[in-house]
């Protein structure tokens, strides 16, 4: 089996594609849906947490238009599918994860995958990662009901974030965020459903 291009018209970016089609989705999933990898949707991986629906993955990847250079912020691990699109689209790559077994798992799959651009770290995405700031692209996969300000501040000049916002039994908005002249400019692109990103560490 494998994805079939006609129907993921919106996936334009070759690189994109290829990733998608690279990345063995298999390895993220647990025992129980090790048939279920070409399945276009989103999948349990534990902890009340879910793998997200690969052509959603791939759509957000693209919309991040890396072009092998950037430093790229992740908020919400998960898996670890989502990070593997951007260690291979994107120069350096800092994941940050709130349930520390789901990132254990994530970085044994991604270094037994051969990825040797990630960094990793269990905490709070509310906060990002300040350490490496400035980031040219950020990556939220989890939705806050507003855009974390420490995440605004972390992007640089010029870069973009992708980020699901709004409440968490709700229709939420995927927007991407660019950073222009020091400000933002805001475009909404689809409704989507993420778990909702988590205020305070467990
Ligand atoms: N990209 C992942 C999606 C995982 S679901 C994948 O495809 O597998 C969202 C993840 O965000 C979950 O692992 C959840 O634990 C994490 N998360 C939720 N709130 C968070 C927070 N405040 N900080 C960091 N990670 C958070």
């Amino acid at each position: 089996m494998a994805w079939r291009r006609e129907y993921m018209p919106e996936i334009t970016d070759d690189r994109v594609w290829d990733a998608l089609n690279s990345i063995p989705r298999r390895r993220f999933l647990g025992e129980a849906y090790q048939d279920d990898e070409f399945l276009d949707a989103p999948l349990p991986i534990g902890f009340g947490q879910t793998i997200s629906q690969p052509s959603l993955v791939a759509y957000m990847t693209q919309l991040l238009m890396l072009e092998g250079h950037e430093k790229v912020l992740e908020i919400g691990t998960g898996s670890g599918y989502q990070t593997a699109f951007l260690a291979r689209l994107a120069k350096e790559v800092y994941t940050v994860e709130v349930i520390k077994p789901l990132q254990e798992r994530a970085k044994e799959i991604l270094k037994s995958l051969g990825y040797t651009n990630i960094h990793y770290k269990i905490g709070n995405g509310f906060d990002g990662w300040e350490e490496h700031a400035p980031y040219d692209a950020i990556m939220v996969t989890c939705a806050p009901e507003r855009v974390p300000k420490a995440l605004i501040d972390q992007l640089a000049e010029g870069g973009r974030m992708v980020i699901p916002v709004g409440p968490e039994h709700s229709v939420q908005m995927l927007y991407r965020i660019t950073k222009v002249d020091g400000r933002l400019n805001k475009e909404p692109i689809c409704h989507v459903r993420f778990v909702p990103m988590i205020e305070k560490q467990p």
